[in-house]
């Protein structure tokens, strides 16, 4: 009783629902969740076909596995879609039993019916996604693959690299280019292509990393032409650009490689062609203008009015074909990058006033007046005197070229902290903004009457704007149409105290670096300087020995091909002399083959072969600098800071007769440079100089630990204040005031300072 009780009770609340039917399948019975699931009451089910539910669209193989089962085992468990009463579509997770009466007859068939809908619509939803997925991976698949056939076919190697500095994209020729095999090029950091491009490019810009800010626009766009070090070299164009996300923040950067060999081999020939034919056209130039010049100056009689008149006009064409051949010359130098600049330092107001003077002739001839304002505090500039006098006289001339006769060209300059600043300017016909930058193009003459009638090659600006560049400025020009035009062009100041470039300072073993590539002596200096080591660099045997000699070396690397003196021959001679002599020699070459014989003889420690393998030349190194017994040195070395040049020589002289090396300087910047250089034991030091001072100069090395050790002798001619003489002390210290007695006194300070 209590059983039938539960059952009753099961059937009532079970969450599935449940149906009852006899053996023709009409409905006796079902619950209440079966009420819910389909939408019919029980009145209206009881009585019905269970197939009253049927949708139409479960497959009828469903049904005959159904009956299958009901009849060979008596129960089925599947899935059907129904309607409910409504209309609506349901899934159903069926489950059927069949009881038999006594006899074994079907008494009843009970089903249990969950409704699954939702999980059926979800299973749907996710073989959707799943399909769409499929899809798109393909398509993405494709497109990479599209896009590594575009990267691969073309001619430029391109490298990306993300924002860590680690190559995520780069196709095979990045692997030539960088001569790393190309499959292993992505997934290495910048810093081992930046080593790889060190060691294929002679040029140190090639692939500098420098990620930027994240976030900011992407403007900064690099572009340089690097050759290779293989021989014949070859050149790259290099492009290098930030990379930005939709969002607009960097996510990296890319580097192309555009091999533009043969563009410069057809670029140099030009420029070959026309240096060439501007020299050769140079010598006859001079014959002509010679024998106009003496025919014009009498040599052959006094001349007819009309015959001098018509020579004068011959010896003006030639005055303007010489410069115009020269101008072309400087073009192909700049195109060449060959524009030599030798820079002193240099008073801009002589330049100026040598400049004015140079025209005076011209401007005369044009009946115009030329007014300088020039102020009596311009800081002196670093520059070439020659090349700045020629971008005054070439601004001058067009100044008086374009203006009106009886008009005024003025000249200005001043100066601001970042340097200096000259400008020309005049009342002629001025220029139209639209031509500002393109007549500062090589052969572009602004196309009007002014222009027509004075004539000129279009080279002149072109010429300027290359020689202030090279130094360090800027040119441009301020202009309307008929108000006249200003050209101004700036120069950086001399460098002040501050921005004395110092060398880093390292503790340690001393190596000298010998390579005529300066490039190769940079790189491995960097890697030593990286260890600990302190490197100093040659870039020939004559200075490498002359360093060797005169200074502390601890171990010296040493290229075999070098155009002046050769490795072994270096090697030989460092073997020779007692002062270098116990100098460990370790060969760096790329032709280290069949020289071993050769490299025993001399006593080389070592041999490395380009392209150097960092590793292996960091631990012979060390290797042999640990070996080395440290007490070898030659004879004390001693820098003489004087700017009067008979002290020097005599100061050189009396150390030198008692086996001292010596160096000069004539002032404290120069002084600076060559104790960073030179490591000199001592300084003797005069006080009054120009560029730095005596005074200044202690200052400076008093900064830093090596150099606040050095021993100073102080040889003046002032009198010094007690105060003065502490501010003037280095390390051993001693003063001496200039006089007679200098000879004895200077090598008995220098003695008593060294011991
Ligand atoms: P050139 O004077 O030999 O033609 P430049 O390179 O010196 O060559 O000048 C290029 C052009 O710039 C000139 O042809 C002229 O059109 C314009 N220009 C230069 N200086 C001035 C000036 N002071 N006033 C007006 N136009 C000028």
């Amino acid at each position: 009783m209590e059983l039938a009780g539960l059952l009753q009770d099961v059937f009532a609340s079970s969450l599935d629902g449940v149906v009852i039917a006899n053996c023709d399948t009409v409905i006796q019975d079902i619950n209440p969740a079966y009420e819910a699931i389909t939408g019919y009451t029980r009145q209206e089910m009881i009585g019905q076909k269970t197939n009253v539910l049927k949708s139409g669209l479960t497959p009828d193989e469903t049904f005959v596995e159904m009956w299958d089962g009901l009849n060979c085992r008596g129960h089925w468990v599947g899935e059907v879609i129904n309607r409910r009463k409504d209309g609506s579509l349901w899934h159903s997770y069926l489950s059927i039993t069949r009881v038999d009466d006594e006899a074994g007859s079907v008494a009843a068939y009970v089903a249990i019916i969950r409704d699954i809908t939702k999980r059926k619509l979800m299973e749907s939803q996710l073989r959707l996604n799943l399909a769409q997925i499929e899809v798109a991976q393909e398509q993405a698949v494709a497109t990479v693959g599209r896009l590594q056939a575009i990267l691969e076919s073309i001619g430029e190697a391109i490298i990306m690299a993300d924002i860590r500095g680690v190559c995520v994209v780069a196709n095979r020729k990045t692997g030539e280019v960088l001569g790393i095999p190309a499959d292993e090029v992505a997934g290495r950091t910048i810093h081992e292509l930046r080593a790889a491009a060190h060691r294929a490019f002679r040029s140190e810009g090639a692939l500098a990393w420098a990620p930027g800010p994240a976030g900011g626009p992407p403007v900064e766009i690099g572009t340089a032409v690097v050759e290779t070090r293989t021989e014949p070299p070859r050149v790259f164009h290099e492009f290098s650009a930030p990379v930005q996300n939709d969002e607009g923040a960097i996510i990296g950067r890319i580097y192309v490689y555009r091999d533009v060999t043969s563009e410069t081999e057809v670029d140099r020939m030009k420029t070959d062609f026309i240096a060439t034919v501007s020299h050769e056209l140079r010598t006859p130039m001079t014959s002509i203008k010679g024998s106009l010049g003496l025919v014009l100056g009498g040599v052959a009689g006094p001349l007819p009015e009309d015959v001098r008149e018509l020579l004068s006009i011959a010896m003006n064409n030639t005055d303007r074909l010489v410069r115009l051949i020269n101008d072309i010359l400087d073009v192909s130098r700049i195109e060449a990058g060959k524009l030599e600049i030798r820079r002193q330092t240099l008073s801009v107001a002589d330049s100026v006033m040598r400049a004015v003077r140079e025209m005076q002739g011209y401007a005369d001839q044009r009946a115009i007046t030329m007014t300088t304002v020039v102020p009596d505090d311009l800081p002196r500039v670093l520059a070439d005197a020659d090349r700045l006098q020629q971008v005054l006289v070439n601004l001058l001339s067009n100044a008086i070229k374009f203006s009106d006769e009886g008009s005024t060209v003025t000249l200005t300059a001043g100066h601001e902290p970042a340097g200096v600043w000259v400008r020309v300017e005049d009342t002629g016909p001025g220029i139209d903004e639209s031509q500002h930058s393109a007549i500062f193009e090589k052969f572009h003459r602004v196309d009007n009457a002014s222009s027509r009638r004075t004539g000129g090659s279009g080279l002149g600006l072109a010429i300027c704007k290359a020689i202030v560049e090279e130094h360090g400025g800027q040119i441009w020009v301020e202009s309307e149409v008929g108000k006249g035009s200003a050209f101004t062009f700036t120069l950086r100041a001399e460098p002040s105290l501050a921005e004395v470039a110092v060398p880093p300072v390292v503790g340690g073993k001393t190596v000298l670096v010998v390579d005529d590539d300066p490039d190769i002596v940079r790189l491995i200096g960097l890697s030593l300087e990286q260890e600990g080591f302190q490197a100093i660099g040659a870039t020939s045997g004559d200075q490498a020995l002359a360093i060797a000699r005169s200074r502390r070396i601890d171990a010296i690397t040493l290229d075999l091909m070098m155009p002046d003196l050769h490795g072994l021959e270096v090697a030989r001679r460092l073997k020779a002399d007692p002062a270098t002599r116990t100098i460990p020699v370790v060969v760096i070459s790329a032709y280290t083959e069949g020289a071993d014989r050769d490299m025993l003889t001399v006593g080389v420690s070592g041999v490395i072969s380009k392209p150097i393998d960092e590793g292996q030349m960091l631990s012979i190194i060390r290797s042999i600098v640990g070996e080395t017994r440290a007490d070898d040195k030659g004879p004390p070395s001693i820098l003489v800071i004087d700017d009067d040049p008979d002290v020097r020589r005599i100061v050189r002289v009396i150390l030198e007769r008692r086996g001292y090396v010596t160096y000069a300087a004539a002032d404290g910047q120069e002084a600076y440079r060559m104790i960073m250089e030179q490591r000199p034991d001592l300084l003797i030091l005069d006080l009054l100089m120009p560029n730095m001072d005596g005074f200044q100069l202690v200052r400076l090395l008093r900064q830093r630990r090596w150099t606040q050790r050095i021993p100073l002798l102080v040889l003046t001619a002032l009198d010094l204040t007690e105060g003065e003489r502490t501010l003037l002390t280095l390390g051993p210290t001693r003063h001496l005031t200039k006089g007679p007695r200098i000879q004895e006194e200077v090598v008995a300070r220098v003695k008593d300072l060294l011991r």
